[in-house]
């Protein structure tokens, strides 16, 4: 599901990456950035309806919508949009507190847009908003964060917590301190779903497939080495158990699986093509 789009600064996305190495891949605007989907995962499990990710929302300033370059983004329309009730939603996962995954935690007003949902967030990361490190002064959504708080909807936990059976958050830290992914179809009964079946939703420690090659941090990242370590070790369970991967800000088709070649971690090429049907003997 699509909340819609926003641009973000093509050097600080791409981070220690060379521009002759990105713009392979894509091409920034007139203004340097480039065009990345908010995505929105919605999972039906275990009788509950959970939400991953919140888009940037839509409680921002024109001028910071137009830097961001941000259309659309609020979540509850995205689910309107596809007959879901905002109010149906039983938990929203957010990966981490930057705005463009948090900013939709609240509407316009201030109210949580999801009025019945815990808000499931890593207790680390809401410490994060709340500490006294100056780099993340401002880029933490903690205004959101403490509305979610005073509406008595937030559920902060700690560590991997598994909110029904066979959907999962896990903590991976490396772009904030308390990022999380969703790990979908594995269960801590044992009692997995069909293998083939597993997923994973990684939030920004792999914001789009460009970042499948481990090394690729982004000037966002606060802890990159940590961050390529995290992804290393993932990234070969992905590929080894054939996890389907979700990306918030990929604009291809999704879910892709991963595979190791010699070259390093790419996206699994495409099964090969049936053959041709042969002619009916007439
Ligand atoms: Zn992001």
């Amino acid at each position: 599901m699509r909340a819609g789009w926003f641009r973000p600064d093509a050097g600080g996305f791409f981070g220690v990456v060379p521009r002759p190495l990105w713009s392979r891949l894509v091409e920034a605007d007139e203004r340097g950035r480039i065009l990345c989907r908010l995505n929105l995962l919605l999972v039906d499990a275990g009788g509950k309806r959970i939400l991953v990710e919140t888009g940037t929302g839509v409680r921002m300033t024109d001028k910071d919508r137009d830097i961001k370059g941000v259309e659309g983004g609020d979540p509850a329309a995205a689910l309107r949009a596809v007959n879901v009730d905002p109010a149906s939603i039983d938990f929203v996962v957010v990966s981490h507190l930057h705005y463009d995954h948090a900013g939709g935690m609240v509407d316009v007003d201030g109210n949580p847009n999801f009025p019945r949902a815990r808000y499931v967030v890593q207790r680390d990361e809401a410490e994060a908003a709340h500490g006294d490190e100056l780099r993340l002064a401002g880029i933490m959504e903690r205004e959101q964060l403490d509305l979610v708080r005073g509406a008595g909807l937030l559920a902060e936990v700690q560590g991997e917590v598994e909110l029904v059976a066979g959907v999962s958050v896990l903590p991976t830290g490396g772009h904030t301190r308390g990022s999380q992914a969703v790990l979908l179809g594995t269960r801590s009964d044992g009692r997995d779903e069909d293998p083939g079946e597993r997923a994973i939703f990684w939030g920004d420690l792999i914001p789009t497939r460009w970042q499948i090659p481990v090394r690729w941090t982004s000037a966002f990242d606060d802890y990159p080495i940590q961050a390529v370590e995290i992804r290393n070790e993932l990234v070969a369970r992905a590929a080894a158990e054939g996890w389907w991967c979700y990306f918030t800000h990929d604009s291809g088709e999704l879910p892709i699986q991963i595979e190791a070649t010699a070259r390093g971690f790419q996206v699994r090429s495409e099964p090969a093509a049936s053959p041709e049907p042969s002619t009916p003997a007439s």
